[in-house]
């Protein structure tokens, strides 16, 4: 496994429309495995590959809701499409690729995806609270749009610094 360098605002691959994976050989092994350090080494929920210069539709989330003697769950979502949605939530986002930034986002409280894993085995997931949010966030990247093109409005300098102590996370 290698870490790989995230990629932030300003780099056109950030923008770009990724394509489906048809293959789910060792080229996709390999980046899930590196996309897993990288984002445990920045310490943050939620990659997409898109982040990490590959324009191809794999992303990588952290599922956060478990028991505290469960460890985290790893979530990787080959072509993934979200297939059912509701309620809402709205709060403060994040993303690695904009250091230093945070915004507030509306998404859905409960989002169902539908996904193939790394060896192309479809299945669905449904997650809650930051999961939800955090599905959303990354399937964005995945057609190029990052979360401040949804924010209703991003966050002040002082505001950043008095929820620094809150924001302990990134997507
Ligand atoms: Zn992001």
């Amino acid at each position: 496994m290698a870490l790989r360098n995230i990629l932030t605002v300003g780099e056109p691959a950030l923008n770009k429309l990724c394509r489906p994976y048809t293959e789910f050989g060792p080229r996709l092994h390999e980046l899930l495995d590196d996309m897993r350090e990288t984002l445990i080494q920045a310490d943050g929920v939620g990659l997409a590959a898109p982040q990490v210069g590959v324009l191809r539709r794999a992303v990588l989330v952290i599922e956060t809701n478990h028991a505290e003697d469960e460890e985290d769950l790893f979530l990787e979502l080959i072509n993934p499409e979200i297939i059912a949605s509701e309620g809402e939530q709205t709060g403060e986002e994040g993303c690695l690729s904009l250091p230093g930034e945070c915004g507030i986002v509306t998404r859905p409280m409960v989002v169902t995806v539908r996904a193939q894993d790394r060896n192309g085995n479809p299945f669905e997931y449904t997650g809650e609270g930051l999961t939800a949010r955090c599905f959303c966030h990354e399937l964005d990247h995945l057609d190029g749009v990052l979360y401040p093109e949804r924010a209703e409005r991003m966050l002040t300098q002082e505001e950043m610094m008095e929820y620094a102590d809150e924001i302990g996370e990134e997507a």
